[in-house]
């Protein structure tokens, strides 16, 4: 027997592998649908940690084989963010629908970066909806991303490319003059100060505008400082607003943000990913008055539309300004006239990636299947019960809110009068890992004002009220069962 000389990848018995194939499938349903049964997280052992310093296998396995290790090794110890009590940062939960969705793409294989084919028709049709949604008109650009933190990078870097003085995918920025100054709130995402460091524009170049009682962008200080960099001869070219920011839900007031840019010529981009999506509610969109001024707009799919990881999206008013920040065609990605080299518009020339995913089926599926009304609900549901939330932190004498809490997240805390800041800081800490380890709830934590807090972020479609009330009680029984231990040891 000579060896065979074709090698590929697909099943050697495909009647075997169709077979577990539909097992996969049947058990995944399963889980979904049994989420609830489950601890909303549990520690990963170290006998699994240590499964995972086998060595490189050089020789293949069966298929069943490997899923059974999937099972017994990664299924129970997810970050549990598909369970109905998860509401950690701001993680989305994922659908069945989403999950289907991927199997789909992962089936087609497709590579949305260029060349003529119905991966590009689709994900255009997406980004004119989304348009649609968010207010923008129909002849801006747009392109589907990873996430907001590079969907905010795309639309800073489109911005500093409008806005410099000298042609910077030329020159770049060494020795250019004037210095580019950035604005944003103290409240803003981490991801804008990473971006603004890796655009090379610096630290430096931001400034961290204060917010007030509501936790908005001081408007008085933010024309100050606009001001005094103008009369520092520093070239003010950007406001970042926040369309729901990260640790409370706040809305920047965009109109007031949008004139101050347009009477100084300033790009104004919108950070909205997770708060720009009440777009899609009847009840709540008025919180978003103002975003369709922007020059460019951020917003993720994968936490406030419940889609799987990983989904985001950018919309940029100037076509042009999108296109000659990212437009580079080499001889071997010449765009044809015809056959598969034919297509009109290559996305890659509005991104950094070349090969990019078809995640523009699972966001079409999505709004098709849901609509915008199903998906418009879940969300006016998270915040009418984050009201709810509030409501039983208001009504409970140990429990106390720490922030405005005006969207979908509260920061709270157990306070039992008696007890210094700092005793409660230690014990809201301490409660807090109880919390995960129960495997009842699971929320993050932020500070604020100093003061260390519980912070629940709700993007969850598969909360009820009464997960609620489960919350609120096992956070008081701990904090109860907390302040007994203090007293006792
Ligand atoms: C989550 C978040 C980001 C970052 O988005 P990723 O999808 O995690 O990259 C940026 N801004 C805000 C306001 C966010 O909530």
């Amino acid at each position: 027997m000579t060896e065979p000389r074709e090698y590929s990848l697909d099943p050697q018995n495909w009647e075997e592998f169709r077979q577990l194939g539909h097992q996969m499938m049947d058990d995944m349903l399963n889980y979904l649908q049994t989420l609830r049964e489950r601890p909303v997280w549990q520690p990963v052992p170290d006998e699994v940690k240590n499964h995972f310093k086998a060595p490189l296998p050089l020789a293949g396995l069966p298929e069943a084989g490997v899923y059974a290790e999937f099972r017994q090794t990664i299924l129970p110890y997810p970050l549990g963010n598909t369970h109905p009590r998860f509401w950690g940062w701001v993680i989305g939960t994922g659908t069945p629908l989403g999950m289907l969705a991927e199997l789909l793409t992962g089936a087609i294989s497709a590579q949305v970066g260029g060349a003529e084919h119905i991966g590009t028709y689709v994900e255009l049709q997406v980004l004119d909806w989304l348009k649609e949604i968010m207010g923008f008109p129909a002849d801006a650009s747009g392109i589907l991303i990873s996430g907001a933190s590079m969907a905010n990078f795309l639309g800073l870097t489109v911005a500093r490319n409008a806005k410099g003085l000298v042609d910077i995918r030329k020159e770049g920025l060494q020795g250019i003059g004037p210095r580019m100054v950035l604005y944003m709130s103290a409240e803003a995402h981490s991801c804008h100060q990473k971006n603004a460091e890796v655009l090379g524009l610096g630290r430096d170049s931001i400034r961290f505008i204060p917010v007030d009682e509501h936790y908005q962008i001081r408007l008085d200080l933010l024309r100050e400082a606009i001001e005094q960099d103008k009369a520092a001869g520093h070239l003010p070219f950007c406001v970042i607003g926040s369309a729901g920011t990260v640790k409370t839900g706040a809305y920047d007031d965009m109109t007031a943000l949008a004139d101050i840019c347009a009477e100084h010529h300033l790009w104004l981009h919108i950070d909205g990913a997770f708060g720009a999506l009440v777009a899609f509610t009847e009840q709540s969109k008025h919180l978003i008055n103002g975003m369709e001024r922007a020059d460019s707009l951020a917003f993720d799919m994968h936490k406030w539309m419940s889609l799987p990881f990983e989904a985001a999206c950018v919309l940029i008013k100037s076509r042009t300004a999108h296109y000659n920040t990212f437009t580079l065609t080499p001889d071997y990605l010449e765009h044809g006239d015809r056959g598969a080299s034919g297509a009109k518009v290559w996305l890659t020339d509005y991104g950094l990636q070349l090969s990019r995913s078809f995640r523009a089926l699972k966001v079409w599926m999505a709004l098709k299947t849901h609509g915008v009304e199903a998906i418009g609900k879940s969300i006016q549901m998270n915040i009418e019960q984050t009201a709810y939330l509030v409501s039983l932190i208001e009504r409970a004498p140990e429990l106390q809110r720490m922030a405005p809490a005006p969207l979908n997240i509260v920061c709270f805390r157990y306070a039992q009068s008696g007890l210094s800041p700092d005793a409660l800081d230690r014990l809201n800490k301490e409660l807090l890992l109880r919390l995960h380890e129960s495997g009842v709830a699971l929320v993050s934590n932020a500070t604020i004002q100093g003061r260390f807090c519980l912070r629940m972020a709700n993007v969850n479609h598969r909360s009820t009220y009464a997960d609620f009330d489960v919350l609120a009680e096992k956070v008081i029984a701990l904090g109860r069962e907390l302040v007994a231990e203090y007293s006792t040891g």
